[in-house]
Formats: structure tokens, sequence, C-alpha cells
């Protein structure tokens, strides 16, 4: 089994981190200040059964000048290339404006898109259900799964829901 997955977000939500968890290697580049991932940067996971190709894409965010503009729709034509969607929310930030906003670029595409709550870690796990809930409420999202990208809980049953997927 074999396919390509982008993983969208707000900045900071810890796309760099899941993929560095993932491939085992810093390819992406970490820092606490938004868009430092300006361009598509591919892992490739492997294993004896299949073979996940991930891209980091410049970040999704109502664009404010000309180049966030470009950078937008450079990100758009990614997801519709790919053949899943990781869309990472931040569970200690909540749902805002800015997922707002992806999630109704994602109702424009017809690639699959699974929610990852990341950083549930800095959370009490009594918050995770009703976040569960709302987010249900706003999208068709083929998977809903909750992870730690710093510590690396729950990746592996992520990677295996996503094999499954391929
Ligand atoms: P990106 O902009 O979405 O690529 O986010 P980064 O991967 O650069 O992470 C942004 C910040 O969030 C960094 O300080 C990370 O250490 C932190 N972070 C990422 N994942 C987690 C997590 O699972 N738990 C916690 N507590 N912090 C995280
Ligand atoms: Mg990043």
């Amino acid at each position: 089994k074999s396919g390509f997955i982008s993983i969208i977000g707000r900045p900071n939500v810890g796309k760099s981190t899941f993929l560095n968890q993932v491939i085992g290697q810093k390819i992406a580049i970490m820092s606490d200040k938004p868009q430092t991932t300006r361009n598509k940067v591919q892992g490739v996971y492997t294993t004896n059964q299949s073979q996940l190709i991930f891209i980091d894409t410049p970040g999704i965010h109502k664009p404010k000048h000309k180049l966030g503009d470009f950078m937008m729709k450079v990100a758009m034509n990614t997801l519709k290339e790919v053949d899943l969607v990781l869309f990472m929310v931040n569970v200690t930030e909540g749902y805002g404006r800015g997922d707002e906003f992806i999630i109704e670029k994602l109702k424009g595409i017809k690639t699959p898109v699974f929610l990852v709550l990341n950083k549930i870690d800095a959370i009490h796990p009594d918050q995770l259900l009703p976040m569960i809930e709302q987010y249900k409420n706003l999208y068709d999202f083929k998977e809903i799964i909750p992870i730690s990208a710093l510590e690396g809980n729950n990746i592996d049953q992520l990677l295996k829901e996503i094999t499954e997927y391929m």
C-alpha cells in the first residue's frame, strides 16, 4: 500500500513536529514562529507493507498579501493531488477562525480528510470528547485521531489508520 498524504493546519499546531516524529529525522524546519515552512517538504515512511509519502504544506490561512495568496494556491493545489489530507488542530487552542477558514476550503475538494487532534499531552482527558463532538458537526472527517506529536502518543495508531485507508 502506498500514497501521498498532505499535512495541513494553522501555524504552530505541530505539523513539523509530527512529520519529524514519523520520519525520525529533522527534515522539516521547526520553530515557534508561524509559517516557517514555506516549501513542500516531503518525508517517506516505509514499512514492509506500506510506503507513505508526507507533504508538509505552507500554511493555509486567509492571505494578507500577494505572496500569501500564491502560497495558499500552492497549498490548495497540493490538497487536490494527494490521496489523503491530515487536518491538524491544536487541542489547547480549540476551534477558531483559522480552522473555520480551512474547513471552508476543504469543502471545495474531494480528497478524504482525517482530523488529527494534536497536543493531547497538554490538556485534561475530559476536554477531548466535547472537542471531538464539536469538530464532527463541522465536516465529514473520515477519521478523528487524537495524538501528541511531541511525546509520540498514538502516532502508531494514526499510521495504522492511514495505511488501512490507502
Ligand atoms: P507547525 O507550525 O504546525 O509546523 O508546528 P511545529 O511543529 O513547529 O510546532 C509548534 C510548537 O508546538 C513547537 O514549540 C512544538 O514543540 C510544539 N508542539 C508540537 N507538537 C506538540 C505536542 O504534541 N504537545 C505539545 N505540548 N507541544 C507540541
Ligand atoms: Mg511547520
